[in-house]
């Protein structure tokens, strides 16, 4: 019964907050359209950047990865279920951005969890820039070092709140945050980790294959190389799973340490095969990136004049700031009924006061999809 009370309770506040969360089944969808009950809407909520997860050569090849190993690597990559795939996507992908090794895993949230907490305990500090991911966020809270949150974006708070008493210190920001789509000053918190003597760990889930020469991603591009690089396969690969990017030591480390490569099933090696084989369109897209580059731009040159409030973002992610809960609501919701699909995002995905339509545009959208989008949000009135 009290079991019953406490979950009736918590939902309750929920709703009374219009925070509640919905899951929708849906038939299927593709880069540029997601289909519910035989209705088709245009899709601004994916991450599916580059349109890589309906890519007829990369399904290909997950089925002929399929075909070679089967569905499932059958057990941990301790015991089984390290394949030959798993091994050249690790060594494709340290070669690719400049490190010493890789380790895969099944996605970035367990790959956030596994470095944050495996690598720091109760001498050392963690220090998170604010709107980091929650993946991220969890996992230094729930470390047994010292976690401590640093403004978004701000050097000065960073070195403010850093304390040298501490064995190790970890900091931790993004490439391009996930729900305000900027980025972070890469060079300048680089700089600022050597000279505080302290790791640094960029989590580039939204930059990698997006940003840089040929894809490298964000840190590519600011000519850093920290020291534990989180890269997904979620986002503009198309797939699923993640790596991590380290030097061998700490590679090491985590095979030994780490429960959740040790005792969870490895990633099935169809899908490293199929990951290698996005990673090649990755490497010659740069005419799917001239093609988003030339979205994103179009949208914001589009909806400039409007009344929005938008945030200083150059990538895929433009959210459109509302503030209120119910208002977002009201907004996505007349968006729908236009068969325009674009989630609302509210607290605690985002700070209170700061819900907002997290637009996301890819290089699959076409100008008429984009003009049909802004002249909704032109046409919408809140009544
Ligand atoms: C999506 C995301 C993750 C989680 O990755 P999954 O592979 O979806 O678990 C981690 N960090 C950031 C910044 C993300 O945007």
């Amino acid at each position: 019964m009290i079991l019953k009370k406490y979950i009736k309770s918590s939902i309750k506040n929920i709703y009374i907050n219009n925070k509640i969360k919905n899951r929708v089944a849906i038939d299927n969808s593709n880069p540029r359209f997601i289909n519910i009950n035989n209705t088709s809407y245009l899709n601004f909520s994916s991450n599916d950047y580059l349109g890589l997860s309906h890519d007829k050569n990369i399904i290909n090849s997950f089925i002929k990865g399929i075909k070679y190993y089967g569905l499932s690597s059958c057990s941990s990559t301790h015991i089984t279920g390290y394949s030959r795939s798993h091994k050249l996507l690790e060594n494709e992908l340290s070669k690719w951005l400049g490190y010493e090794s890789a380790v895969l895993f099944s996605s970035g949230f367990s790959a956030n969890q596994s470095v944050i907490t495996t690598l720091f305990n109760k001498n050392d500090q963690i220090l998170v820039d604010k709107l980091s991911h929650a993946s991220i966020i969890e996992a230094a809270y729930k470390s047994k070092a010292k976690f401590n949150r640093f403004l978004h974006n701000n050097l000065y708070n960073l070195r403010k709140i850093y304390n040298k008493k501490y064995n190790k210190t970890l900091i931790v920001t993004e490439g391009i945050f996930s729900m305000d789509g900027d980025s972070a000053p890469l060079t300048d918190i680089y700089k600022l980790s050597k000279e505080l003597g302290s790791l640094l760990l960029v989590d580039d889930a939204h930059g990698i294959g997006i940003i840089g020469d040929k894809g490298r991603g964000s840190c590519y591009k600011a000519n850093i190389l920290p020291d534990i690089l989180i890269i997904t396969f979620g986002k503009a690969f198309g797939i699923g799973g993640a790596a991590v990017l380290s030097s061998i030591n700490i590679r090491e480390f985590l095979l030994q340490f780490s429960k959740k490569i040790i005792y969870s099933t490895a990633m099935p090696s169809a899908q490293a095969y199929a990951i290698l084989q996005s990673l090649k369109f990755i490497k010659k897209g740069d005419h799917l990136r001239q093609k988003l580059n030339k979205n994103i731009k179009y949208f914001k040159l589009g909806i400039k004049n409007s009344s929005f409030k938008l945030l200083k973002s150059n990538s895929a992610i433009q959210p459109i700031i509302i503030g209120k809960n119910h208002n977002t609501l009201h907004l996505s919701n007349y968006l729908k009924s236009n068969k325009l699909w674009i989630k609302a995002i509210r607290p605690p995905t985002v700070p209170p006061g700061t819900s907002r339509l997290r637009i996301t545009i890819n290089s699959m959208h076409k100008r008429k999809d984009l003009d049909y989008l802004l002249d909704k949000l032109f046409e919408y009135r809140y009544v």
